[in-house]
This record gives structure tokens, C-alpha cells and sequence, in this order.
């Protein structure tokens, strides 16, 4: 069979035979009791994956490979903040979780009680998570780095028993303080105050403690060589809240459940990502977002690979170091955001071009609109397959890709591919809510139930997840907020955030139709476009480019042609405006409502992920705001 025989034949029994393929999708995860149902779905749309196992992640993750693999490294950290490089077999791990998970139970942590975890790339943080999971408790890691307020918020959602920080993280060379950030939060937060263990890295030579705050590594040296023995709980029961990024509002408090959790970890790896035990698996992003949290820990830990965790921004020293990592560490697959493709591009290939990567098979890339020309140069600078995937917080494992695992399908530049397993994906007109065919823009849409390892609710607020999911239309879909369309093939193309929809004189399209087009002149390196207020029109595109290093800046009218021949006239941008850079949350998505608001003389309002303020100037400046 060829993989798109073998991918058709696979998706069609996932969509039309959905439980008898996911239980035998369940025999890849090790249960205490093997479930007997796939799905109960009495109260639509919850859905309870496995309503009848019993299992433990922590158990899956790591004791489960200690007797085929208990000398094979678990986890490779790498931290060009402190320079330090530590390697940590399976058996290591266990020990450390162990012990961790000894130290949150002697102070109160029990069953479904919250762990959060805020704490930087390093190796504590996998481990705190997997602890935590043992004792059948419920994680919420926070990203480290965010404001005071918004841990507290955090704090006061998720109600811990238990707050790990460290003394400090470092970011491009800088101290970044944890625990006063830490100490400010609790000041704010207004639920029960938690017991706070601080990871002591001494970045900080100011730390203070207070009294009851405990020392991590001295409240674990005397628990070595303690066995807390892994809590088996419900496959419904939550294994992590998780919060969105906060590109488009407020994020959301996402819930995750077990064993739906576990079986679409493994089963990805196998049929998407193609890693297996033994492979070595990195990801570039942050442990803080579902990136990380599915493709950092879980499912490399879940299959019994290696996986990579690093400390350190893309670009120190050079803008070579990933890929001297992937050279010197001979990882098999890799997965970053395209943002992080584009910030390579500035620089050029030489970084790339330098290392040996006879060891990748792969490089997949989700985050943000993959554009066609990053794909094409990303693919061909790498000589290596490229692999966009689509997803969300929401659903923690791709809704379309590529499946490597199958040997992959013909790959469309700018596109994600196909559905992936379960998911019953509808396009429909934004407006009416009817189902639309082949080439035609619409919302994109999943018809419940949703696959394993998707949402189960959001945390303490289930109105708020039927209300903000399942109610754009009267039939009950779930609404990804993505606009998109599908070709002939099947191939799905994502055109934008639902809301960055522009209506353009009558005509709808996606600012991601914009952005790519100006993204084939060779000169932009990364473009956004919002659609400000306009009493003729509805809205007027207003565009802003950030230019390809060494290159000439080719002027605005030029730009504006390209729009013009590559999506129509009626796009062409009214005003453009070449800038040093865009406003980005720190998962790196462009803050499209922030630019819009600016554009539109308002205030962009508390944007509690972004990357920096300061680049909110450089688009005042540009537009003449400042
Ligand atoms: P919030 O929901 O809080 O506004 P967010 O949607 O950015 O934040 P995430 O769950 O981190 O939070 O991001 C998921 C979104 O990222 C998707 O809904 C989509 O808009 C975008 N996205 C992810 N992968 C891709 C991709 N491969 N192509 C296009 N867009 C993508
Ligand atoms: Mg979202």
C-alpha cells in the first residue's frame, strides 16, 4: 500500500468505526485495567474516553520502561544559559520522581489535588510533572516569565496545594527572577495560600525565603531511594490544566484527561511523528505550552525515546545551535514553530547548512500559518521532509498533518495535509453554519465527540466550555476559531484566525492569504495583516513587512503589486509599512488585535503573553501613533 492507501484506509476506520479502532489504539498504553468501552457520550458533548480504565501516566511514562531500558537516556538537558549539559537515564528519572513525588505527598499533595509548576527548561520541571501525575494529582505549569498578575490569576484558577518555582531562570544571558515573581503573585492572589518549594539553582544571590517555603534539594536528599508507588486513577479523571496562549483573549483554562491523554500521545508518535523507543526527539519550544507539554514530555517519555529539553533562546551564540544539536545529538525528529524557521531565514542558510543531520528524518513545524515560500526554503535548506501540523491547546495533538509515521503523503507547500485520526472535521460558511465542499473559505469545525486526548472541559467551568466551544451555530460543533479551506485532494489550507477575517469591499479572505503573498517577494521575511475600520469598504488591509537581512528594501508600491497579482487587486494594502519587527506572544504568534487596535487608535489592552512591549512602538511609529 502506498502511505496514502495505508493513511485513507487508517482515518476512514478512526471516523467510521471509532471504537473499535480506539480500543485497539488503547493496547499501545500499559492500564491497570484494560477499559471495555471506548466511549460514553450520554451528556454530549463531554466525552469520557475509557470510561472504565484505570491507569497511571507516571507508571507509562517511566517505570514501564525500566526493565527494557533503564540505562537508556530519558532526557538530554542542555542549557547555554548556564552552560551545562546533563543526561538522565530512565532509571535516573525514576529515582527523581520517586522523590519529588515523596516530597509533594509529605506536604499534603493527594489525589486530584493541584501541583503548579513554575518553574524554567530545566530537568526539575519534568520531573515535578511527572511526580505529580504519580500521586494522581492534576499539574497546571505556568510559564515561566509571566507577570506577577498573571500567576496570580492562575493561582487563584487552579487553587494549588503546591507551587514549585526555582530561585531564578536565565534568557539570553539575563537572570530572570522566579521566586520574587513567585512571592508578588501569592501578595495578589486571593485563594488558600499554597506550601512553595524553590528549586535553588544559585542564579540568585538575593533569594529569600520564607519561613515554611521549602528547599527542594534539601527536602529530597533525605527521601533517596524512596518508591511511592504510582496512584492509579480513572482514565477520565484530569491529568493537567493548561492555559491557551492568549493570542486572541483571555486564555482559557484547558483540561485534560488520562487516558485519552495517554493513547493519543503514543498513537501520534506511531502514526504521525514516526518516533519510536530508542529515538531521540527534540522539540523547540517551552515546556509552558502544549507544544512542550505533548512533545517535550509526554510522548517522548510515553514511547520510551529521548527527548531533548533546552535552556536558551534560539539564536545564542548563534543561530546555528539548534541544529549543532541536532548534529551532536543525533535527533531523529524535530519540532519547532515556523516562527523560529523565519528567524533562521533572516539570518541565512549557512547556520544550517554547516551541520551534519544524517540522524533527522523529519522537521515538523505547528504553531502559526506555515507560508509556502518558509516551507519551500526550510525543506530545500534541509534537504529533509517538512511537516506542517495544525492544532491547539484545545486538542494537544494534531487535528491535520502529515503522517511520517506512514511513510509520508505528497507534500503541499502551505498546506497541513489531512484530518488526522478522529477527528470528524466540517467546513462550514461562517455565516449560515452550512457545510461547504472543495474550495470554498469557511470556519473550520470538528462534529463532536472529539478524539481522545482532546479538551475535556474547561477546568471548574464547564458552561464556560460548552458556551465559548460548541455555540457559534445551532447544530453543536466545535469551533477551532480558524478559518480555512480544503482542495480537491483533501489537502487543507488554514487562511487565519476566524476573527482576522477581512471583509474587503464585499469580499471575504483570510489575513493569511495577504501575508503569504507578500512572503513570495524574496525580500520579506515575515509579514501581518490586519483589516482596519472603514466606513466605505468595512475594512481597509492594512499590512507590515519585516525584511529579509541583506537584502535591498524593494519600497511599498512594489510589495503592494505583489498582493495585488498574487490574491487580486481588492487586496492590495492601502497603507504598508516596513517595520523591525511584529508584536509576538512568547509561543510566537502574531498579535494581530493588539496591531488592529493600534491601527485603529486604541488601546491594545492587557496582552498578558506577549513577547515585548517595546515592538507595540515600532508598530506606533509606523503607523504615526507614537
Ligand atoms: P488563544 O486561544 O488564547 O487566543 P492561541 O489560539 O494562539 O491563543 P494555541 O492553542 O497555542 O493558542 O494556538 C492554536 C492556534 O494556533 C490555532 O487555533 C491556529 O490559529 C494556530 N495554528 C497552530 N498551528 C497552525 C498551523 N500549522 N497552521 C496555521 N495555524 C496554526
Ligand atoms: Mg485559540
Amino acid at each position: 500500500m502506498t502511505p496514502k492507501e495505508q493513511y485513507d484506509a487508517l482515518y476512514e476506520r478512526s471516523v467510521e468505526e471509532p471504537d473499535a479502532f480506539w480500543l485497539e489504539q488503547a493496547q499501545l498504553v500499559d492500564w491497570q485495567r484494560f477499559p471495555k468501552q471506548a466511549l460514553q457520550y450520554e451528556k454530549p458533548p463531554f466525552a469520557y474516553w475509557y470510561p472504565d480504565g484505570q491507569l497511571n501516566l507516571c507508571h507509562n511514562a517511566v517505570d514501564r520502561h525500566l526493565e527494557a531500558r533503564g540505562n537508556q537516556t530519558a532526557l538530554i538537558w542542555v542549557s547555554t544559559e548556564v552552560e551545562r549539559e546533563q543526561r538522565i537515564t530512565y532509571q535516573a528519572l525514576y529515582r527523581q520522581v520517586n522523590e519529588m513525588a515523596a516530597l509533594l505527598r509529605n506536604l499534603g499533595v493527594g489525589k486530584g489535588d493541584r501541583v503548579l509548576i513554575y518553574l524554567p527548561m530545566i530537568p526539575e520541571t519534568v520531573v515535578a510533572m511527572m511526580a505529580t501525575v504519580r500521586l494522581g494529582a492534576v499539574h497546571s505549569v505556568v510559564f515561566g516569565g509571566f507577570a506577577a498578575h498573571s500567576l496570580a490569576s492562575r493561582i487563584d484558577d487552579a487553587t494549588p496545594t503546591v507551587v514549585m518555582t526555582a530561585d531564578a531562570g536565565m534568557r539570553g544571558g539575563k537572570v530572570i527572577p522566579y521566586k520574587p515573581l513567585l512571592d508578588a503573585a501569592l501578595e495578589h492572589a486571593q485563594s488558600a495560600r499554597p506550601q512553595v518549594v524553590v528549586v535553588n539553582r544559585g542564579l540568585d544571590p538575593d533569594l529569600k525565603m520564607g519561613e515554611g517555603d521549602t528547599d527542594y534539594h534539601s527536602a529530597v536528599a533525605p527521601l533517596a531511594g524512596v518508591e511511592i508507588p504510582p496512584e492509579m486513577v480513572a482514565s477520565s479523571d484530569p491529568s493537567y490544566i493548561l492555559y491557551t496562549s492568549g493570542t486572541t483573549g483571555r486564555p482559557k483554562g484547558v483540561q485534560r484527561d488520562t487516558g485519552g491523554h495517554a493513547v493519543s500521545m503514543i498513537a501520534s508518535m506511531k502514526y504521525i511523528y514516526g518516533v519510536g523507543a530508542g529515538d531521540v526527539m527534540f522539540s523547540g519550544s517551552d515546556i509552558g505550552w502544549v507544544v512542550g507539554h505533548s512533545y517535550i514530555v509526554y510522548a517522548p517519555l510515553l514511547v520510551g525515546a529521548t527527548t531533548v529539553v533546552y535552556e536558551g533562546i534560539p539564536i545564542r551564540p548563534d543561530p546555528g545551535i539548534w541544529w549543532s544539536m541536532v548534529e551532536k545529538y543525533k535527533v531523529n525528529c524535530m519540532f519547532t514553530s515556523p516562527t523560529a524557521i523565519r528567524v533562521l531565514k533572516k539570518s541565512g542558510p549557512d547556520y544550517i547548512k554547516k551541520y551534519d543531520f544524517s540522524s533527522l528524518r523529519w522537521l515538523f513545524l505547528a504553531g502559526e500559518p506555515l507560508d509556502r515560500q518558509t516551507h519551500a526554503w526550510v525543506s530545500e535548506t534541509l534537504g529533509k521532509p517538512v511537516v506542517d501540523n495544525y492544532w491547539q491547546t484545545e486538542t494537544g495533538w494534531p487535528i491535520l498533518s502529515n503522517f511520517a509515521g506512514l511513510g509520508l503523503m505528497e507534500t503541499k507547500f502551505g498546506s497541513p495535509c489531512k484530518p488526522s485520526l478522529g477527528y470528524n472535521i466540517r467546513l462550514v460558511d461562517s455565516q449560515s453554519g452550512a457545510q461547504l465542499g472543495a474550495d470554498v473559505k469557511g470556519a473550520l469545525m470538528i462534529q463532536p465527540p472529539l478524539p481522545p486526548g482532546c479538551m475535556t472541559t474547561i477546568y471548574n467551568n464547564d458552561d464556560g466550555f460548552v458556551e465559548t466551544y460548541f455555540s457559534r451555530f445551532d447544530e453543536p460543533l466545535y469551533a477551532t476559531f480558524d478559518y480555512a479551506m480544503y482542495d480537491q485532494d483533501g489537502y487543507y489550507f488554514i487562511m487565519g484566525r476566524d476573527d482576522d477575517v477581512l471583509t474587503v469591499a464585499g469580499y471575504r479572505m483570510g489575513t493569511r492569504e495577504i501575508e503569504e503573498a507578500l512572503c513570495t517577494h524574496p525580500a520579506v521575511a515575515e509579514a501581518a495583516v490586519v483589516g482596519v475600520k472603514d466606513e466605505i469598504k468595512t475594512q481597509e488591509v492594512v499590512a507590515f513587512v519585516v525584511l529579509t537581512g541583506g537584502l535591498d528594501n524593494p519600497g511599498a508600491e512594489s510589495l503592494r503589486d505583489v498582493v495585488s497579482k498574487e490574491v487580486g487587486p481588492i487586496a492590495k494594502p492601502r497603507d504598508l509599512y516596513v517595520v523591525s519587527g511584529v508584536p509576538k506572544t512568547r509561543s510566537g504568534k502574531v498579535l494581530r488585535r493588539a496591531i488592529l487596535a493600534i491601527c485603529e487608535g486604541r488601546d491594545p489592552g492587557d496582552l498578558p503573553t506577549i513577547e515585548d512591549a517595546a515592538v507595540l512602538d515600532v508598530i506606533r511609529e509606523a503607523v504615526g501613533t507614537g
